[in-house]
Order: structure tokens, then C-alpha cells, then sequence
């Protein structure tokens, strides 16, 4: 049997990092058993669905590496709409579903109570298919339905716990679980690896496929992804668009590997690891059931990690979008022509050892690019202390005075100039720094200024003593 696995994301809105995951683990499973990965958007919520939305979740899935192409797919689950229906049919005809016209509040009229399910009133009244008229799933009154779950072990399932449960809408629109079901029939999936929210889901879905006369899936519902406060990643609460992490400078690779350590962890003490490693250790059945923290703060520095290890003309490639602007990335504050792709060589390797993602990149090598300084005040009132325009006027002095403009020269002229003043390197620098960069961190200060150049720094420095004054 040839192992077909499918992931199956709903186009109605960014693509969740959650979903970025169980994507992941679904390719490498069917990698690793010589299957297919079949990819299916199910836009049958014609109410929350976008086009957009499945072009980014192409694009997306094309970034993390399950490049369009390789795999089959995508489908689109409203064309199989015909065999929907016909599944529906079938369930009916076969007297494993019935019509019915109550509503909630007439449930809830008899019962009494609150809505707690359906209490069956229409199984037995033989009512016909008629505008506003459900139809309902026959549950079994006995027996048990047993979920086998690669991850879960056996969750079982009473059956007379389960009401009897809509299939398709009054408008004889099928619903989601019936549609997802016969998908994965006519499409011959075997696994259905998807996230742990569709577990209560599996117990009806599985006696739909009984009821269909096809052997169910194998199943693997993998974590729910939680922030900080063990609550689900939401996307109104949390940053959840796997786009927002591209566009802020996450590296594919980065991305994936930490996405794939959510429940899972490769052999040895190691947490950054090759995607060849990934792949051939990854065991589904070894992930870990309970929740998995998405921590933010540890993806980030993976991400400098993955920067640091690139090669340096392939850092300076990645940096490209951030330089120049794309659709989804905001331009620089330099206009086109004001940037130096050599300037910018000159000081990359130092830029790679600091940043954490990409987009860092534009506040460390601004001031390379636009003409004047971009000052950020709050830093210029920390460092322009007093003293600091007798330091500037010194610093100007040995620098107009400088034979050689390098970052050596540069800088024990400046220590020279502190020393004058009882001030240490790291003191005398801070007025310079934020004259020249407009900031308090940035760049070693000496080989800025060496690429920056002497006309430039000085006529930076004097615009700041000139703010002094
Ligand atoms: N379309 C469903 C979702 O996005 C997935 C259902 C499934 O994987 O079975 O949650």
C-alpha cells in the first residue's frame, strides 16, 4: 500500500505557523514511507475564504520548502462538490442518515434543558429531503469507535455518546466533516496527520467512513501550538502568519527546523540540525502529545544562528530584500540610487555577526545610504552630554588633521581625545557614534566611519556640533 498523506488548510487567512508545521510533518512522513503528499485546500466556507488566501498558502508552503511542483495537488475540495453530495445520498439511501426539521429551539423545547445535543426526535418519522431539512448521521446506539492514533495511542469513543450528527445543511450543503471525509476517501489517503483541535472531530468522521464502507485512516493529531500562557496561538492575539516571519527576516531553514522541534527533538543535545538529519530522524510516533510552545524569543536566536552560519556572499544575497524593498517588505529609508553595493560589502561581515533577522539589517547600515543621519532623539540626548561639543570639536580637529582614514587611525585618535578628557574609549565614542549613525549601538564605530568616508563623518560631525550650539 502506498502511503497518501494530504494536508488540508482552509484559505481564510494567513497562513498559521501551526499549519506551517503539520505541513512539514506530514511531507516528511511521506517522504520517509516512499508516499505522496497530496495538498488540498478546502475552500467549501464560501463565506470566509479568499482567493489570496491560497496563493499565500502556495507561496508559503513553496518558502518552508514543499515547493510547488513536487507535490499532488492542490486540489480544490469545492470541485469535488458533486461527490459530496452523491456521499450524502448514499448515507441517506442507504438508511444511514434521515431528514430532519427541528431547530434548535425546538430541541430545546422538548428537552427541556439546554442545548446538549441532538436528541434524535426524526429518526424514526421518515421524513423526505425538503428545504430546511438536515440531514443527519444515524449514530450507532452501541459499541464503541476505537481512533487509532500514531500519536495518541487508542482515544476511544462511546457511541451512544455521540449525537446524531448533521451531515449536510437544510440548503443541502455538506459540512465540513462530511466533505474533509469523502476527500480523503476518493483522493485514497491513508494517514490523516492534522492538528489535535480536529480530535473531537475523528470518532464521527471515522463512523462516516464505516458507514461508507471504507477503511479509515490512519490518524496522527499532532499538538496544539500555545504562546507564553499556555494559550492557543491566536491569530488576533499573536504573531501567527508564517508571511510575518518571511517579511521580518526569518531564514527558511531556521524556520522550519525550529517549527519541527514543536513536540519532536532529534537525537543527542542538539536542537539547530541539517533538514537531512531532520528528515531521517523525524518519527511521528514520537512526538509528544501535550502542547508545544511556540517560543518566540528562542526562534530568534536560532535565526542568528542560521544567519551567522551563512556563507558571507550568501548573507549578502538574503539581505537583498530588505535593501531594496519587495511587495511585502517595506523599502529602505535610502533611496535606490543612494545605495552602495560596495559600501555595503565592506561592512556585511560585521553586520552578520549582529543581527538577529534580516530586516535588522536597514537600521545597522542606514546611515551608510541616506544623507543626513537618521537621529533618534532619545539617543541623541543620552550622548550629546555636556562636554560632548568640546569632544566633537576635538574629535573634528585630529580627524581633518588624519593622514590615513582607517578604522586603526581613527580610533586611537579618538582615544587620544578622550584620554584628554578623562573619558574612556567607550565614553568618547557615544557623541561620535550618534553624530555620525544617529544611534547608540550599531556597528563597530571605527570601521564605520572608515567606509563612510572622511568628507562625509566630518560634515556629519559638524552638523552635530552646529545642533549643539
Ligand atoms: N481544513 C481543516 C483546517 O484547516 C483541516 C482539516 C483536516 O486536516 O482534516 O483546519
Amino acid at each position: 500500500m502506498t502511503v497518501r498523506v494530504r494536508f488540508a488548510p482552509s484559505p481564510t487567512g494567513m497562513f498559521h505557523v501551526g499549519g506551517a508545521r503539520s505541513a512539514l510533518q506530514n511531507w516528511i512522513y511521506a517522504k520517509q514511507q516512499g508516499g505522496v503528499f497530496v495538498l488540498r485546500i478546502e475552500d467549501t466556507d464560501a463565506a470566509r475564504n479568499r482567493p489570496e488566501w491560497t496563493e499565500g498558502i502556495l507561496s508559503a508552503l513553496d518558502w518552508i520548502g514543499i515547493a510547488r511542483g513536487s507535490y499532488e495537488g492542490p486540489y480544490l475540495q469545492s470541485s469535488n462538490a458533486g461527490e459530496h453530495r452523491a456521499a450524502a445520498r448514499r448515507l441517506h439511501d442507504a438508511g444511514r442518515a434521515y431528514y430532519c426539521d427541528c431547530t434548535r429551539e425546538t430541541v430545546q423545547a422538548r428537552t427541556g434543558s439546554q442545548y446538549q445535543g441532538y436528541d434524535g426526535y426524526c429518526r424514526d418519522r421518515g421524513l423526505g429531503p425538503g428545504e430546511g431539512r438536515a440531514l443527519r448521521f444515524r449514530t450507532p446506539d452501541e459499541g464503541e469507535t476505537v481512533v487509532v492514533d500514531l500519536i495518541r495511542g487508542e482515544p476511544t469513543f462511546e457511541n451512544r455518546l455521540i449525537e446524531d450528527f448533521v451531515i449536510a445543511r437544510g440548503d443541502g450543503s455538506p459540512v465540513f466533516l462530511l466533505a474533509n471525509v469523502v476527500d480523503d476517501l476518493t483522493m485514497g489517503i491513508t494517514h490523516v496527520i492534522r492538528a489535535e483541535e480536529h480530535l473531537p472531530n475523528t470518532p464521527k468522521q471515522q463512523l462516516l467512513w464505516d458507514a461508507l464502507g471504507v477503511k479509515p485512516p490512519v490518524w496522527a493529531h499532532v499538538p496544539v501550538v500555545v504562546n507564553e500562557k499556555r494559550q492557543k496561538l491566536s491569530k488576533r492575539r499573536d504573531k501567527v502568519a508564517l508571511e510575518a516571519y518571511r517579511d521580518e527576516g526569518y531564514l527558511a531553514d531556521a524556520m522550519r527546523n525550529y517549527l519541527m522541534l514543536l513536540g519532536w527533538a532529534p537525537s543527542g543535545d542538539r536542537e539547530i540540525v541539517p533538514w537531512s538529519v531532520i528528515e531521517a530522524e523525524f518519527r511521528l510516533e514520537e512526538v509528544n502529545p501535550s502542547p508545544a510552545f511556540f517560543d518566540e524569543k528562542k526562534l530568534r536566536a536560532f535565526n542568528g544562528e542560521y544567519i551567522r552560519a551563512l556563507p558571507l556572499d550568501e548573507f549578502v544575497v538574503a539581505c537583498q530584500p530588505w535593501l531594496t524593498g519587495t511587495d511585502t517588505v517595506a523599502p529602505p529609508p535610502w533611496r535606490p540610487e543612494e545605495f552602495d553595493a560596495e559600501a555595503f560589502a565592506k561592512v556585511a561581515p560585521l553586520a552578520q555577526t549582529r543581527i538577529a533577522v534580516l530586516s535588522e539589517i536597514v537600521p545597522n547600515v542606514d546611515f551608510l545610504f541616506v544623507a543626513d543621519p537618521l537621529i533618534d532623539e532619545a539617543a541623541w540626548t543620552k550622548a550629546m552630554k555636556e562636554g560632548a561639543a568640546e569632544l566633537l570639536d576635538a574629535a573634528v580637529a585630529g580627524y581633518e588633521a588624519l593622514a590615513s582614514w582607517d578604522a586603526d587611525a581613527l580610533k586611537s585618535t579618538l582615544e587620544a581625545v578622550g584620554a584628554e578628557r578623562g573619558l574612556k574609549l567607550g565614553k568618547a565614542q557615544a557623541p561620535v557614534r550618534v553624530a555620525v549613525t544617529g544611534r547608540t549601538v550599531g556597528l563597530p564605530l571605527f570601521e564605520s566611519l572608515e567606509v563612510l568616508g572622511r568628507e562625509r563623518t566630518l560634515a556629519r560631525l559638524r552638523a552635530a556640533r552646529v545642533r549643539l550650539v
